[in-house]
């Protein structure tokens, strides 16, 4: 129902054409070797709909810029106290605390710290600004085979804007790929993904209730979207699975996703086992969050125990690289 209603509403507002036609964009990184094949840019977007326990990009989830604080870089001068027209910084002890209802993401108080200990993650870009940005890396793709990759943050959930990024890519003859977590509407997936060339899709669970449980959304359109972009788009397709010991790195859940890709997409479908990774500890306190979340890795004994289980379906699967 979420689903048909967010198809809804983006139908209507492209058909009136009042879409913002700017994207959130937090991080453009070049000579990426590891989001695809080649030597690539890739460019992260803000905004997710799912809310993964483990999220390594926490500052992502949200489609808005925000404000990152690294308080071992602060020597606590108070200028960006002062400098604040919300009055949203204030001491507590050896820190300083930002009062996150009150901030707007101005930057006022970034311009003013000597010592770079506030960062405003986000911020607004048309995809002509980006590929400005691609242009001048654009020489490093023919020969290594690599291109441009969107990934976040979730690309599908800024459709029109990523929509018309692979455009361009693809008629200025840019390999593309795209890193995504498959959940959205099918209007939105055969849209935006036409002009792409190989999608990584991450399955966290197959299960529906713990995929319900550990992200915050059902796993029914991700598993849907993954048949659609495999037969009907008939793109190539990489499946993704980010292993959380105690959450989805069981047995259980690597017998039913390992039954999923042979039943329903297909042997021939490479897997990615990516273990954890506590990155995105420290960025959830950077952004003030009261909720912080660490889990212990997956021992390579335990990964290669998992590797060996979806091998046992006929899947051709690697280890490693980022989740
Ligand atoms: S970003 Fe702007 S509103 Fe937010 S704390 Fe800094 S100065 Fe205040
Ligand atoms: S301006 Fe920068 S260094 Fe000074 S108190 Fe604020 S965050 Fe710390």
């Amino acid at each position: 129902m979420k689903d048909q209603t967010a198809v809804a509403v983006w139908s209507f507002l492209k058909k009136r054409g009042s879409i913002l036609r700017k994207g959130t964009v937090f991080q453009i990184q070049s000579y990426s070797i590891h989001d695809g094949p080649g030597i690539r840019t890739t460019v992260f977007l803000k905004g997710c709909p799912l809310r993964c326990l483990w999220c390594h990009n926490p500052e992502s989830q949200n489609r808005m810029p925000e404000l990152m604080y690294f308080e071992e870089k602060c020597i606590l001068c108070g200028k960006c106290i002062s400098s604040c027209p919300r009055n949203a910084i204030r001491p507590d002890g050896d820190r300083l605390v930002t009062d996150r209802e009150k901030c707007r993401a101005c930057g006022d108080c970034v311009e003013i710290c000597p010592r770079e200990a506030r960062h405003i993650s986000g911020r607004l870009m048309t995809a002509e600004d980006v590929m400005k940005k691609v242009r001048k890396d654009s020489m490093f793709y023919p020969l290594s085979g690599g291109g441009v990759t969107l990934s976040g943050g979730e690309p599908l959930f800024q459709p029109e804007f990523s929509e018309e990024l692979f455009g361009i890519c693809k008629k200025e003859g840019v390999s593309t790929a795209v890193e995504t977590c498959g959940y959205a509407s099918e209007e939105i997936v055969r849209t935006v993904l036409k002009d792409v060339d190989l999608v990584f899709l991450d399955i966290k669970a197959a299960d529906e209730e713990l995929h319900t449980k550990l992200t915050g959304v059902p796993n029914k359109p991700v598993l849907r979207n993954a048949e659609i972009i495999r037969h009907s788009m008939k793109k190539n397709l990489i499946i993704r699975i980010p292993m959380i010991p105690e959450m989805n790195a069981t047995e259980d859940n690597i017998r039913k996703t390992g039954t999923f890709i042979t039943e329903r997409l297909g042997k021939d479908v490479p897997v990615q086992l990516l273990p954890y990774h506590n990155l995105g500890t420290d960025k959830e306190k950077q952004l003030g969050r009261s909720d912080v979340h660490e889990y212990a890795r997956p021992s390579e004994d335990r990964m290669e125990a998992f590797r060996q289980m979806l091998e046992g379906y006929g899947l051709t699967v690697q280890t490693g690289g980022s989740m």
